[in-house]
């Protein structure tokens, strides 16, 4: 019986942690599944914010390019005037430029200028010539140089651009690359990044390039490169702030949660910016910034522009998303993981508790086979020593009737134990059925009181009855409830020494009543006291290997008084006494 049991406990334990496992493994995959979703969704809004920002970066790219188109148009249109008119002087031009309203249908075109080719020995004519409408013309920079691009003409021809003119950009670097390359190919050119003339002295200026057209002598070829360069007369340009011009062109369609940067070729290096949106400082401090660049291309120059938002640009709906996805991933992996763990556990649990309830089964059917059939012969022996002991088989002497008194006494102890084992199987298989009727509870006690009158006797202990009241009466199985008092009554008289007292008081509140045993005897310790009421638990103590005892005749007092819907309490201490109570409805 014992193996069985154990090997019942052993199949048990490795379930559980098997069972544990599998739920741990279908959690950590559910969690993964539920990080990776998590993963591709965030992917996902970030390609699709980052495809709608191309978008836009694309079609800013194209509104630049077609500006500077049309700005190119412009000069294209001014430089017709040179075909057109013999001589053109400072009056037709403000008259042609100032036609166009350039402050308002071009952003960031400061002026359309003329600068015209002065080869080094033409020069002093030239300025000769300038002077006698412009009182004190001069090229500037000052210096000898093989040919000069003095500016001519300009408009609108006021304030700082009056200042403007005399001045050779052919002189300077950047002006110079984009001037010869609009010569030699005869179509726009612009320069790199630069400060415009009349910015220079303006530390906050915003940066700026300058478009130029060539101007060629009416009917000359330009077939080749040298017809061409052969046969240029000037330059028509115009100085473009950047800031202005981009501002007009994408201004409106930046918000606080987007920005455009515009740099000088297609490196993205702070020294080449010509523009960046003021919203970009702050946009950068936030989290999931995400950029996308164009590149502009201008005739032979190439500008970059760098576009970047944040994710508020797609719906909140959109945003929350991942996160969903991730919290409802979670909820879920716990969910699936707790319930087959509760499933497994319970199933487990079932499987055990059938098991055991099997062997229970088994264990009390044997042991009830077993003390009904030792019972039989138990009881064959009590009337045969009775039957000596009465003289049936003629006379016994003294030291004989001594010796069959002490033989009776051991079986009385043995049935005894038989029919308790045989109560406690009962109970265990919910076979212990109270027959309940009327009991006068007075006359009961002393039945019992009776039935040990011997034992008490030879321990010359004494048993004070307290009565609530004459003539109390409570509904219960007279034989169990016998059982019950029975065994208390032994109890106190067993873990008692000689000569001390026991009292039996009843006491009724209410409907209730208690039947209260207390003794002076070896009492229980607070340690032992978990285990009084288990069944077949005997607690050692300085009395218990000479009183004997099965160790379930308390198990079967909370049995029976459980059945009755009473209880039973006890109250120790140890090396004093101890007080067993139970209580039962009256009715
Ligand atoms: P048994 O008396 O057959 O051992 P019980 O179930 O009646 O079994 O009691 C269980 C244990 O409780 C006893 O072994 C004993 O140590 C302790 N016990 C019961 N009643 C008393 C009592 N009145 N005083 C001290 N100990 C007691």
């Amino acid at each position: 019986m014992r193996k069985k049991l154990k090997l019942i406990g052993n199949l048990a334990t490795p379930s559980l942690k098997t069972y544990i496992t599998a739920a741990t493994v279908v959690l950590l995959a559910s969690l993964l599944v539920s990080f990776w979703t998590w993963n591709n969704a965030r992917t996902s809004l970030k390609r699709d914010i980052a495809t709608t920002l191309q978008g836009g970066t694309d079609g800013a790219r194209d509104m630049v390019i077609s500006k500077i188109g049309t700005y190119a148009e412009v000069l294209n249109g001014a430089a017709g005037l040179f075909k057109a008119l013999p001589t053109v002087n400072q009056q037709a031009w403000t008259n042609y430029v100032s036609h166009l309203n350039i402050q308002n249908r071009y952003p960031g075109l400061q002026a359309i200028v003329y600068s015209e080719v002065v080869p080094d020995n033409e020069r002093d004519a030239y300025i000769a010539g300038r002077q006698t409408d412009r009182p004190g013309f001069s090229i500037r920079p000052e210096g000898q140089r093989d040919v000069y691009v003095p500016v001519r003409l300009i408009e609108p021809n006021v304030g700082e651009n009056a200042q403007v003119i005399g001045f050779d950009p052919y002189q300077e670097p950047a002006r110079k690359k984009a001037m010869d390359q609009a010569r030699d190919t005869g179509a726009l050119s612009i320069t790199s990044r630069l400060v415009l003339v009349p910015d220079q002295n303006n530390p906050k200026a915003s940066p700026g390039f300058i478009i130029f057209v060539p101007v060629y002598s009416n009917n000359a070829p330009l077939d080749t490169v040298n017809e061409r360069r052969a046969a240029l007369i000037g330059f028509v340009s115009a100085g473009v702030r950047s800031y202005e011009l981009i501002d007009g062109l994408l201004g409106s369609a930046i918000t606080e949660n987007s920005a455009v940067q515009v740099f000088d070729g297609t490196n993205q290096d702070a020294k080449n910016l010509i523009y960046e949106s003021p919203t970009l400082s702050n946009l950068r401090k936030q989290p999931g910034i995400i950029s996308s660049s164009s590149v502009i291309t201008v005739g032979s120059n190439r500008w970059t522009l760098v576009g970047y938002v944040n994710q508020s640009i797609a719906s909140k709906a959109q945003r929350n998303q991942p996160r969903l996805f991730l919290i409802a991933g979670i909820l879920f992996s716990f969910m699936i993981a707790g319930g087959l763990l509760f499933v497994m556990i319970t199933r487990a649990r079932h499987i055990a508790h059938e098991k055991n309830r099997e062997v229970q089964e088994a264990k009390d059917s044997l042991i009830s086979l077993a003390s009904h059939q030792l019972r039989t012969p138990a009881t064959g022996v009590k009337q045969f020593i009775g039957m000596l002991m009465d003289g049936y088989a003629g006379d016994v002497s003294k030291e004989q009737k001594r010796m069959l008194q002490k033989a009776y006494q051991s079986n009385e102890r043995q049935l005894e134990i038989i029919n308790q084992i045989l109560h406690v199987t009962r109970a265990d298989s919910g076979r212990l059925v109270l027959r309940k009727e009327p009991v006068d509870l007075h006359s009961l006690i002393r039945r019992v009181i009776d039935e040990h009158a011997g034992s008490i006797k030879d321990r010359q202990q004494r048993v004070i009855v307290s009565k609530a009241r004459a003539g109390l009466s409570v509904q219960a199985d007279p034989q169990y409830l016998t059982m019950v008092l029975d065994n208390l009554l032994s109890n106190a008289s067993k873990y008692s020494h000689p000569r001390t007292t026991i009292r039996i008081t009843t006491k009724q509140s209410g409907d209730t009543i208690t039947i209260a045993v207390s003794d002076a005897g070896v009492g229980i310790s607070d340690e032992d006291m978990p285990r009084l009421f288990q069944k077949f638990s005997r607690i050692d103590n300085e009395l218990s290997i000479e009183a004997g005892g099965t160790g379930i005749g308390l198990y079967l007092c909370e049995q029976v008084m459980t059945l009755h819907d009473g209880s039973i309490t006890v109250k120790s201490t140890e090396g004093e006494g101890s007080t067993f109570t139970v209580s039962l409805p009256s009715k």
